[in-house]
């Protein structure tokens, strides 16, 4: 009888994760269920392309049912509330119940706040395509608001967090607006874009030489960063800093921490800090009929101490080697090892100018040739999960 397998999020980790049991199972041997609590599978590394208006909903939100309708996928759109792993079940908001044989969790990461007060209540996130219409919408309203009021807050935006998300935001906003400004009417020198980064510097896995040139190009543009400070504390319509200082604006998007998913850290399985700890093969350390594959798995290198920064790169892989690994569950023989390889980091500092370190050696890469690699990139990924014709939908 064909086994049950059941694959909760439709990310990096779970699509590629179905894509790849699906090559090696027929069928007969397995019947695959996924469920996700949106339709599409989201393009997260292009979201702030979605946020500055430079790119349509329709680029970085690819429907499921174009991706795995023909791959004999089941489809759910719904939440996960609770993984029971001892019980072999997965109850959704909906009140539905799902049993397995084998399951796989790849649920992804959720937005950490460090505690600090007012954070949660009064920013926005960009973790999702909706988050990003969020912004995009909220920044347009708040420039109209600054056009009747010229209240200053209004066309402040402070994004807290320097790392790949908050500094590829601010290169998009340093791109677009402008052009958004003149057709309001408005003076973009009007306009404050603020990163803030607790850290001593942005973007910490690049090279001080492309740290330097980041902040040189996005200041060129009206980005300022404030570095070395961490927010204390927001309002509504202010952001405290350690510092002291206090900016008025009625923008706060905050970019600045991830944890591990609530609902793998507290369904049972074995966790570090809120992350499923795996086995070489990702197999959860505590139950062996649970794969973990992305952001909420915790996985260090052999005998390492640090483990590998959650991203795509990683998920898209880690989704392959557990599908493989489904199909051995399956049929017998031996699993893989997940050995991870690198390709690289790249960052967009708006439309025409990046950043990147690629292949082993680490080359480095600025202005034009980065942004182009980074495009490619995202080509790349949509034409190994058949997403090209997906996007034309
Ligand atoms: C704005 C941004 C930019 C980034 N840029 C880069 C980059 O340039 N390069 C890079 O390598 N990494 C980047 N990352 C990190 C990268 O996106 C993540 O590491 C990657 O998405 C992890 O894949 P995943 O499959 O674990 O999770 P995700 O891709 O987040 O997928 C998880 C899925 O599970 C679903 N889900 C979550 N909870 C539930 C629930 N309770 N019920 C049902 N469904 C649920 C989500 O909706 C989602 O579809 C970026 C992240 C962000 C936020």
């Amino acid at each position: 009888m064909a086994k049950q397998i059941l694959i909760l999020g439709g990310g990096y980790g779970g699509l590629l994760t179905a894509l790849t049991a699906r090559k090696h199972l027929t069928a007969s041997e397995a019947n695959i269920t996924i469920i996700n609590r949106f339709p599409t599978h989201q393009i997260i590394t292009e979201l702030h392309r979605l946020a500055g208006g430079t790119i349509k909903e329709q680029a970085v939100a690819l429907p499921l049912q174009r991706l795995l309708g023909n791959k004999q996928v089941n489809i759910v759109v719904d939440t996960i509330k609770e993984i029971k792993p001892d019980d072999k079940k997965v109850i959704t908001t909906s009140g539905a119940v799902h049993t397995y044989d084998a399951l796989v969790v790849a649920l992804g990461s959720e937005t950490n706040y460090f505690g600090i007060p007012g954070l949660e209540e009064n920013s926005m996130v960009l973790k999702s395509a909706s988050d990003a219409n969020r912004i995009r919408e909220h920044v347009e309203a708040r420039l109209d608001a600054y056009k009747a009021s010229g209240n200053k807050a209004d066309a402040t935006i402070v994004v807290g967090g320097g790392g790949l998300t908050g500094v590829e935001l601010v290169g998009e906003f340093a791109d677009k607006l402008p052009e958004v400004c003149r057709s309001k009417g408005i003076d973009f020198s009007d306009v404050s874009i603020f990163c803030v980064e607790a850290g001593p510097a942005i973007l910490p896995v690049f090279p001080k030489v492309l740290i330097e040139r980041a902040v040189e190009s996005l200041e060129k543009r009206g980005v300022t960063f404030l570095t070395g400070v961490a927010i204390t504390e927001a309002t509504k319509n202010t952001v405290s800093l350690k510092s002291g200082q206090t900016i008025e604006s009625n923008t706060i998007i905050w970019t600045g921490g991830v944890k591990g998913n609530p609902v793998v850290g507290s369904c049972g399985i074995a966790e570090d800090r809120g992350r499923a700890t795996v086995t070489s093969t990702l197999q959860s350390t505590s139950h062996s009929d649970v794969f973990l594959a992305g952001d909420c798995a915790v996985v260090f290198p052999e005998g390492g101490e640090r483990p590998y920064p959650p991203t795509a790169q990683l998920a898209w892989q880690m989704g392959e080697t557990v599908g493989y690994n489904l199909s051995v569950q399956v049929k017998g023989g031996a699993m893989d090892k997940f050995v991870p390889v690198f390709s690289g980091t790249l960052g967009s500092l708006g439309r025409k100018d990046g950043i990147g370190t690629i292949g082993g050696n680490n080359t480095q890469l600025k202005g034009l040739p980065a942004s182009l690699m980074k495009e490619a990139s995202n080509i790349r990924y949509l034409s190994h999960i058949n997403g090209l014709s997906a996007l034309a939908y």
